[in-house]
């Protein structure tokens, strides 16, 4: 084992998340829009480069994978990259981000191969909101994945971003969906990346607003694991008499930039240690040159990690009602 990372907040890197693509088969209004410029075949990582990106990452460290996109299902071969990757590096966390519309086929062989962690974005429990947002119908594929997920005994966390005029009429439905089904169901802060259509101070559902209302439609306790941002940056609560639990993440409003420990491979190859930072550290031509390789870019990784800034200091230095990098969640790879 080399050297770990550490940057000098004395923050240890030892989660990343890589991108596989940056394409998407939603259209996720605050997202994506319709108008998607995509990056070009030959400029996406190989699936071999991106192996070695993962043994580099464990070779300092990182005990954590998350792949992620744009959706990481619709580029050919994802399940049976992923389920190779977990068996090279056993002992690492292999985990996904996925809208889960095209897992149906892939649920058991994740299984089987020990992926037992997956992270499921949906917005909204009404099926004609799920295609306003999103510009398709499927929010029952999406449903029953979901369900398919947890009947596999996956860990199995659904996602939605909190956003006033959207879906903050369907708090007792989150609620109750959480209660009902034994997976965390998790309201995330919109953010401010990437210039956002619709974003501004007002359409934040925040944090506190969620979790005053919540306390007042159910009994909720904090969970025990909470520790608080020790094992992530979700305040999870336990419902009484609850199957799964309920979790706030306040990306916003109450950062977590202090424990931060990770960092962003996108889709083409280029290192973002900052969600809220537009500055990008390319490792592609590197890995590509046949005299540089991987030699070359583990040292353009620590001197970037090394300097991973204080993303909070960022956003809180824009004007209000800008986003703080021009890059949508999308490209970045959320
Ligand atoms: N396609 C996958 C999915 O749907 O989960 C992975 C990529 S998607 C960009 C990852 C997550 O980022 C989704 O849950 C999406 O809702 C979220 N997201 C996108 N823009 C966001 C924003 N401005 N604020 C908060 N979350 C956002």
């Amino acid at each position: 084992m080399h050297k770990t990372l550490t940057d000098t907040h004395g923050r240890m890197v030892s989660y990343m998340r890589i991108s596989v693509t940056d394409r998407c088969n939603l259209r996720c209004k605050y997202c994506a829009g319709e108008a998607l410029d995509f990056i070009p075949h030959p400029r996406i990582l190989r699936y071999e480069e991106i192996m070695d990106l993962i043994g580099l990452g464990h070779s300092m460290g990182v005990d954590k994978i998350r792949f992620t996109g744009g959706e990481p299902f619709v580029r050919k071969g994802f399940a049976d990259f992923m389920v190779a990757a977990a068996g090279r590096f056993p002992n690492m966390e292999m985990c996904v981000t996925t809208n889960a519309t095209l897992i149906r086929d892939w649920v058991e062989p994740l299984s089987n191969a020990g992926i037992h962690r997956i992270n499921i974005s949906l917005d909204t429990l009404s099926p004609e909101k799920y295609e306003a947002i999103t510009g398709r119908d499927m929010f029952s594929t999406v449903m029953e994945n979901i369900l398919r997920c947890v009947d596999a005994g996956m860990t199995v966390k659904v996602n939605a971003v909190a956003m006033h005029g959207t879906n903050d009429d369907e708090l007792p439905g989150f609620l109750d969906f959480a209660a009902s089904n034994a997976l965390d169901f998790r309201l995330i802060e919109f953010m401010p990346v990437g210039s956002e259509p619709g974003w501004s101070d007002q359409a934040v559902w925040k944090a506190s607003e969620i979790l005053e209302q919540a306390q007042s439609l159910v009994d909720l306790t904090p969970s025990e694991d909470n520790g608080i941002r020790v094992k992530g940056p979700a305040r999870m609560y336990d419902i009484r008499d609850g199957k799964g639990r309920f979790g706030i993440i306040s990306p916003y409003t109450d950062h977590f930039c202090g424990t931060c420990n990770r960092l962003r491979i996108t889709s083409d190859g280029k290192l973002r240690t900052c969600l809220f930072s537009d500055k990008t550290f390319r490792l592609r031509p590197a890995l590509r040159h046949p005299a540089l390789g991987l030699k070359f870019v583990e040292r353009i990784i620590r001197r970037a990690g090394r300097k991973k800034p204080i993303g909070h200091e960022l956003l809180e230095r824009m004007p209000s009602g800008q986003s703080v990098c021009s890059t949508r969640m999308a490209s970045i790879g959320g």
